[in-house]
């Protein structure tokens, strides 16, 4: 975790495990020292089996007490509520996290979750919740929306009325927001080239006690560190010219195929990687589905064969961890 200097509030990183919950994943976060951030119980006791003392994560969403099986973690870093119900309930416990926290749910973006700051009796409950706090828990407030739904430009329009609402919160409750989480949601690229120091900024400019802002970059980090493998089965034609080709990796192998472009590159012959440019040729998948299509808009070269190799690109993050076995006749 880095300390920046001057007193200023300090940037963490938390790595999101849903987004790629496997091990080696898990432990490159934790040697780059992020936290862990958690969304189940389940997750809570993968973080743990990982290393992670219960003091570095971050518990988040709207399942998080589940399964109920387990008993739930207690002494964790932060814990950010999704409803005042759930924060009025935390909010006796002093032994669950360092930091209690609530989400926000702002007027101007439609979301399931997250506290409905404009709900006067909502906010009243919030700011009774709040107050009741232990003197030693820090209060914390959390936004998550993401930037690859919304635009970068509303994302910065959201994270400034958050600050103002933390702001509201500030005054009515009398208690300090130390924390601020923002959530994921962030393109790869918008992520690395977010200003970090801007967000700081911003940030303390309207809530001068606060001392740390986690960043959850979770797809940002993960969906460039995976590629597909797939074979080409067929290459149809009209007219002698290719229309489209079927593969045999399919949307359960994919299932974000059509939510983002993915690179593709194509073996050629003398085992080189040739990149797919844009196109009109369609790319589809195995399965007697229609939404089933793997690429879209693509330049398929005239030679292109049964048996030929492709490699997607940005494979990992949600495409990894949400794939489903489906149609393997099992
Ligand atoms: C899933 C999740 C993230 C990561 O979101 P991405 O869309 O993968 O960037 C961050 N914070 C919380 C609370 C989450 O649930």
């Amino acid at each position: 975790m880095v300390k920046s200097a001057g007193g200023r509030a300090a940037p963490v990183g938390a790595y999101s495990i849903k987004t790629a919950p496997y091990a080696e994943y898990i432990a490159l976060a934790r040697q780059h020292g992020l936290l862990a951030e958690c969304i189940s119980q389940a997750e809570v006791q993968t973080a743990l089996q990982a290393g992670f003392p219960a003091g570095e994560i971050v518990l988040n969403g709207p399942g998080k007490w589940w399964p109920r099986s387990t008993m739930p973690a207690m002494g964790l870093y932060a814990l950010f509520c999704d409803s005042v119900e759930e924060l009025t309930a935390v909010a006796c416990n002093p032994a669950l996290a360092k930091v209690v926290g609530a989400r926000l749910k702002l007027p101007s973006i439609s979301s399931r979750f997250g506290i409905p700051v404009d709900e006067p009796d909502t906010f009243n409950t919030l700011i009774q919740a709040v107050r009741s706090l232990a003197v030693g828990v820090e209060f914390g407030m959390h936004f998550h929306i993401a930037s690859s739904a919304i635009g970068v430009a509303r994302w910065w329009d959201a994270f400034e009325s958050v600050l103002a609402w933390g702001l509201a919160i500030e005054c009515a409750s009398k208690r300090r927001v130390t924390v601020l989480d923002l959530g994921g949601g962030w393109h790869p690229e918008d992520f690395f080239r977010l200003d970090i120091d801007a967000v700081l900024r911003a940030a303390e400019g309207v809530l001068p006690h606060l001392r740390r802002v986690l960043f959850e970059p979770g797809k940002a980090l993960t969906q460039p560190t995976m590629l597909l493998a797939t074979h080409v089965l067929e290459v149809r034609r009209s007219k002698g010219r290719i229309e489209d080709a079927i593969v045999d990796a399919c949307i359960a192998e994919l299932p974000l195929a059509n939510y983002y472009p993915h690179p593709i590159w194509l073996r050629t012959p003398d085992g080189e990687w040739h990149g797919l440019g844009r196109g009109r040729q369609q790319l589809y998948g195995r399965i007697c589905m229609e939404e089933d299509r793997i690429g879209s808009n693509l330049a398929l070269p005239e030679t292109l064969a049964p048996g030929d190799i492709l490699l997607i690109g940005d494979a990992g993050g949600y495409n990894r961890s949400m794939a489903y076995e489906f149609g393997r006749g099992k």
